[in-house]
């Protein structure tokens, strides 16, 4: 089990993480939410022993992880790190990067092992290429897949899907967090991508002002949003009567049904409906509908429970 405990952090006057405690359990996947510069990929150096602690501890099990000062090399076996820069060997071979930590002396499980990673992140066509000939998105598979090697206990990802395109996103989102469950091996990811989160996490952590703001699993969260921030994570949101509702959630019906009016202001493709922008008491609302509206027409809607 990983136990952060009463962390505080600043790079400089001001702190950026402040009494942060969490647990993380053998094979749980966690993910850390929050917007831009809200410590997400801090939190994970910290995690990860990069930096010293101003403040708390860390434990993986019964190890405090330790930062610099107390520690000659930073990162211990049992954890690894894929940061947003990558750290691959540019002039390297994919296979020679993802092999690199795995042992010498064995090398048909070493070639066993590197081809089953470069299966889980589908680069097979890329084995023999260089890294430096790679587009942004394979190098993120590639480093993926590195830290894999050697199965850590316990796996800190920053946002390990950003530079990799939709057509393959889906399939390897499932391929690694799927990979990480059945070997039971922790992890924890950092994203502002909600599809790396709902269908996989455990439980999501929220971070805002420093904080905590709330910990729960994805479909509690989902369905009780506690502040705009969080429902903003979700999907487009209204806040009627002080009452948060996501756009699906608002229904358009026949004038009689219903004393919420609006008027029609947009409508945005939106795949399988249309996202329908419109004005009620001086603020915008949110609703889908399945086909686009008039702009300017008067319309009518409740809100669905
Ligand atoms: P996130 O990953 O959620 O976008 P970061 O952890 O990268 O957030 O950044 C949190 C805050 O710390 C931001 O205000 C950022 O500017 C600051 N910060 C991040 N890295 C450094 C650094 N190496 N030195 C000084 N400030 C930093
Ligand atoms: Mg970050």
């Amino acid at each position: 089990m990983l136990q952060v405990k009463k962390l505080s952090f600043s790079y400089s006057k001001d702190p950026v993480l402040k009494d942060i405690n969490f647990t993380v359990n053998s094979g749980e996947n966690l993910a850390i939410i929050g917007e831009s510069g809200s410590g997400k990929s801090t939190l994970l150096k910290l995690i990860f022993g990069e930096y010293d602690l101003e403040q708390g501890q860390i434990f993986w099990k019964d190890n405090e992880i330790l930062g610099p000062k107390h520690n000659l090399v930073i990162g211990y076996d049992f954890m690894k790190y894929v940061s947003q820069e990558f750290d691959l060997m540019p002039y390297t071979s994919v296979e020679n990067n993802i092999g690199k930590h795995l042992s010498r002396f064995y090398p048909e499980e070493k070639e066993q092992r590197t081809n089953e990673l470069i299966k889980i992140v589908e680069l097979e066509d890329f084995a023999k290429t260089k890294v430096k000939n790679l587009s942004g998105g394979q190098k993120q598979r590639v480093a993926i897949a590195r830290a894999l090697a050697k199965e850590p206990e316990i796996l800190l990802l920053d946002e390990p899907f950003s530079h990799i395109d939709n057509f393959k996103k889906q399939s390897l989102r499932r391929n690694v967090f799927n990979y990480l469950k059945t070997k039971s091996i922790s992890c924890i990811v950092a994203t502002h991508d909600k599809n790396d989160v709902l269908g996989f996490a455990d439980e999501i952590l929220v971070l805002n002002g420093k904080k905590i703001i709330a910990k729960d699993k994805p479909q509690e969260l989902y369905k009780n949003p506690k502040s705009p921030l969080i429902a903003s994570f979700f999907e487009e949101f209204n806040i009627i009567n002080n009452k948060i509702y996501y756009a699906h959630q608002l229904k358009l019906v026949e004038d009689s049904n219903s004393n919420l009016k609006a008027i029609v202001k947009e409508s945005y493709f939106n795949g399988n409906s249309w996202l329908i922008e419109a004005e009620h008491n001086d603020t915008f609302i949110y609703l889908n509908n399945i086909e686009p509206l008039k702009k300017e027409d008067v319309v009518y809607f409740k809100v669905l429970d």
